[in-house]
């Protein structure tokens, strides 16, 4: 493709009266770097894969032009990384945040059994924001998740928010359709893909650390750190969980205590939890409302044997932690009422801060 000298693709815009010209920090300075880094071909199998196929348009012109990978149904999905919300610069680097910037929308695509395709990414930052750092971070989890980036905008702002929206797809026509949080029924086996609390406990020994972004020798202080920085979007799982015939999933973003509910509510089946397994290191109270953890909740029917599945395809053992029944909307934890209500974002006017 053309190297446009003003990549108008990732289109600039709002520059708050900065120079728009020349300096390693100039607004189309920095997309041409961002450009290269994020076109740059795969090394794998010993070759170079070339990122973007012919007719694709990536970054350098007004819009991307994609091709879906495949027939079937085009997932559309987007998520925001807020500085101050969502991530605490003084505990997270700049590339740990473009990590998880794309590895908290990816998730919702591997909560449907999808894969990502193209992505999107925005930034707004204040002036000094090293976003070739962040860059990096955004780069790693797109080719980890198989997605590349197509475009975006950047502009000034007076915190760091970082904003990602992913595309994807089903890898077959044949395959089953999306699987949804409304497709759970009574009867249906619950499975987590993993243990939760990591990342609310990692984020709580950072705050108790000295030297909070310094690592650590300790390999489960850096198993629990890890979680929290950089998760890992379940794609596998969800692909593998759809093509079993999984009836219904979500991925855990705001805690199982939450997001449980938003299965039952959505599924209108009871949800009734016999245990929560929660990562080493973790409190159950983080693994019930801490979130952030990206692990999958899915319902089976009990003709889906999801442990050989997972185990074919050399994936974790899934967790049973209970079942759906027929008390619409109902959500208990061993027989009373699950506890807990995870993050809930607030806009009313008294919550202006
Ligand atoms: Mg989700």
């Amino acid at each position: 493709m053309d190297a446009a000298p003003w990549p108008a693709g990732w289109t600039g815009g709002r520059t708050d009266g900065q120079s728009r010209t020349g300096g390693a920090g100039d607004e189309f300075a920095v997309i041409e770097r961002l450009r290269a880094r994020f076109e740059a071909p795969s090394e794998g199998a010993g070759r170079a894969t070339t990122r973007l196929h012919a007719g694709e348009v990536g970054i350098g012109d007004d819009a991307a032009v994609v091709l879906p990978p495949a027939d079937g149904p085009v997932l559309l999905a987007t998520d925001l990384v807020v500085e101050g919300v969502h991530v605490d610069l003084g505990l997270c680097g700049l590339d740990d945040v473009g990590y998880k910037a794309v590895m908290v929308t990816v998730s919702d695509l591997a909560a449907m059994g999808a894969r990502p395709d193209h992505l999107l990414l925005s930034v707004a930052a204040p002036p000094g924001t090293d976003l070739d750092l962040l860059g990096s971070g955004v780069d790693v989890a797109a080719r980890e998740t198989g997605c590349v980036v197509v475009g975006g905008d950047l502009s000034n702002g007076p915190a760091l928010a970082v904003s990602v929206a992913v595309s994807g797809s089903l890898r077959s026509p044949t395959d089953p359709g999306p699987l949804l949080r409304s497709g759970a029924r009574p009867g249906d086996l619950l499975f987590l893909t993993g243990p939760l609390g990591a990342s609310a406990a990692g984020l709580r020994l950072l705050r108790g650390t000295a030297a909070p972004v310094a690592g650590s020798a300790d390999p489960a202080w850096a198993a629990l750190v890890g979680a929290h920085r950089r998760p890992v979007a379940r794609l596998a799982e969800g692909e593998a969980a759809r093509l079993a015939g999984a009836s219904g999933c979500i991925d855990l973003s705001d805690g199982l205590a939450a997001d449980a509910r938003h299965l039952a509510v959505a599924s209108e089946v009871g949800v009734a939890i016999e245990g929560v397994p929660a990562a080493e290191g973790a409190t159950v109270a983080e693994a019930l409302s801490g979130g952030e953890d990206y692990e999958l909740l899915i319902a089976v029917g009990e003709e889906v044997d999801l442990e050989r599945v997972f185990a074919g395809a050399g994936l974790r053992r899934p967790l049973p932690i209970g079942r759906c029944d027929d008390r619409a909307g109902s959500c208990t934890l061993d027989g009373r009422p699950l506890p807990g209500s995870g993050w809930v974002h607030r806009f009313d006017p008294q919550d202006r801060g």
